[in-house]
């Protein structure tokens, strides 16, 4: 397992954390405004939300690597099945706006279950058939696709796949060598079969999302923890991820309307830093 108690070069910012992903959340802050702190502190990767990007991803990418570091990945795919699923047209603009802004990787949140089916089998089988309609292409665009599987309490309208397991098993039904899962700790901290379910799912982990569900959670979608603050084993997660053969970046992503978009992008940009080193 590596340690970063002295090196956070694997630390990488979703910059949801910063709350860029609502409108007039957070501070507003400029992607340009995010790439130059994030380099000033010494992160190794950003992760950016397609509505902050507009027609400049190709430019902003382009600036992150000058800045010394990488583009981690890029959120996310429109859904793919349920009542708000995105057409074809909309899922190749998100693999066009990774493959533009340089990211390997492009996350899919899969959308809840399709309308009037009951249980997950048709969703999931419309998902699978969904992702393996455009892996081909994302593939010639070098973008690997990252199915995330959500906690349970977002399905219905959010996520058609609750585990790691579920997520192998979408990309058993894909067969298709650039598709793999996003593990993010929020989402499956409980799960007591996940350092099992996460060797199986050796070599297919793109991405790893960090920090901590909080004892008493307000908001289930908005009310994230910073890590060290909450109740989830980060490092036995982290643990288990890397003994499934997971060496690359580290990914904060905190959805947190009462407090961590509340206070200072700065604030947020050193704290996470140290929590990183030390509890992660
Ligand atoms: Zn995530």
């Amino acid at each position: 397992m590596r340690d970063f108690s002295n090196d956070h070069s694997a630390l990488a910012l979703n910059t949801a954390t910063l709350g860029h992903n609502l409108p007039g959340r957070g501070a507003g802050w400029s992607p340009e405004q995010v790439i130059d702190a994030c380099a000033a502190r010494g992160y190794g990767g950003i992760v950016f939300w397609q509505r902050e990007l507009g027609r400049a991803a190709a430019q902003i990418g382009d600036r992150v690597r000058a800045a010394g570091m990488e583009v981690t990945g890029l959120c996310r795919t429109p859904y793919l099945t349920g009542s708000e699923a995105g057409t074809d047209a909309a899922v190749t603009e998100s693999i066009d706006t990774a493959a533009a802004l340089g990211a390997p990787v492009l996350t899919i949140v899969t959308g809840g279950t399709e309308l009037g089916s009951k249980g997950l089998d048709d969703s999931r089988k419309r998902l699978a058939e969904r992702v393996a309609h455009h892996a081909d292409h994302a593939a010639a665009c070098g973008v690997s696709l990252a199915l995330e599987p959500l906690n349970p309490m977002f399905g219905g309208n959010r996520t058609c796949i609750f585990t790691v397991r579920d997520a192998l098993d979408i990309c058993d039904m894909v067969g298709k060598d650039n598709v793999g899962i996003a593990v993010d700790v929020y989402h499956v901290w409980w799960d007591t079969t996940l350092a099992e379910s996460l060797l199986a799912a050796s070599g297919h982990i793109l991405g790893y999302h960090l920090c901590d569900w909080l004892e008493n959670t307000r908001d289930m979608l908005l009310d994230r923890g910073m890590m060290g603050d909450g109740v989830a084993d980060l490092k036995g997660i982290r643990a288990a991820v890397e003994a499934a053969g997971y060496n690359g970046k580290c990914e904060v992503e905190i959805f947190s309307a009462v407090d961590w978009w509340a206070r200072s992008p700065d604030e947020v940009l050193d704290v996470i830093v140290d929590r990183f080193r030390s509890c992660c």
